[in-house]
């Protein structure tokens, strides 16, 4: 495999691809899905052999492949592929004579000619989110009565937005790639951090000042943000691929 996965094969009965880590904090075996990667995470602790983890392999066999099967193929940035921005489909083309350039179109992303599709296409993305992100955040943070802000873009997996006790705040450059009101309900949940450091009703109080949007949003990133993490990397997909072809017998 690549990324250093280890492909642990039909042996076990199992269809995916699977990442051993060894790790000196953890007390047991223990299994979770990448989503990301597409694949299963087998974690030991610093005394237990190898055999422990392909065990519990065998007896989550069914959980896992149900897991792996639920994710959705991931968007590849290449050309013709089709990116969300904004929640709508971007296809994205290329226009040789343009060399270097990057720029939005409705319903399309357009590069000028030139190597690495894929980087340049993270890039735009990374613009535009810091550039929408920037402008809500001032809104949210002006309904407050609260001044500029510090915004950082993160590639982080277990958070969507973080708020520093020093006011800098932070969101995953991916979002962008999400619809308007996912993006707006995120910074709005970031800048109420802002007049309360915790999760208290008068903290949701101040989410729903800002948006309406809370509930739906939540329930669309549990439902569709695991795809937004796997976005990318042409390399990506081909982990997808071979769980796909390597599916239930
Ligand atoms: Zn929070």
């Amino acid at each position: 495999m690549d990324h250093g996965d280890e492909c642990f094969g039909q042996e076990a009965g199992f269809p995916g691809p699977v990442q051993w880590r060894r790790s000196a904090r953890a007390r047991r075996v223990s299994l979770r899905i990448d989503v990301r990667s597409g694949s299963v995470v087998v974690t030991l602790p610093p005394r237990a052999g190898r055999p422990a983890g392909v065990a519990l392999l065998k007896t989550h066999a069914a959980w896992v492949r149900e897991r792996l099967a639920a994710l959705a193929p991931p968007v590849v940035f290449q050309a013709g592929a089709e990116v969300p921005v904004g929640g709508a489909a971007h296809v994205v083309r290329i226009v040789e004579d343009r060399i270097g350039e990057a720029w939005l179109e409705p319903g399309a992303i357009l590069l000028g000619g030139g190597e690495d599709v894929a980087a340049r296409v993270g890039a735009l993305l990374h613009e535009q989110a810091m550039e929408r992100i920037a402008a809500l955040v001032a809104r949210h943070a002006a309904a407050l009565g609260l001044g500029a802000r510090r915004v950082r873009m993160k590639d982080t997996r277990s958070r969507w937005g973080s708020c520093a006790p020093d006011g800098t705040l932070a969101f995953s450059w991916r979002l962008v790639m999400a619809p308007g009101w996912v993006l707006d309900y995120v910074v709005a949940h970031e800048v109420a951090h802002l007049g309360a450091m915790n999760h208290s009703p008068e903290f949701w109080a101040l989410v729903e000042r800002l948006t309406p949007h809370r509930h739906a949003a939540v329930a669309w990133l549990k439902e569709s943000g695991p795809g937004l993490l796997r976005a990318g990397q042409p390399e990506l997909r081909s982990g997808g691929n071979s769980i796909g072809a390597g599916g239930p017998p």
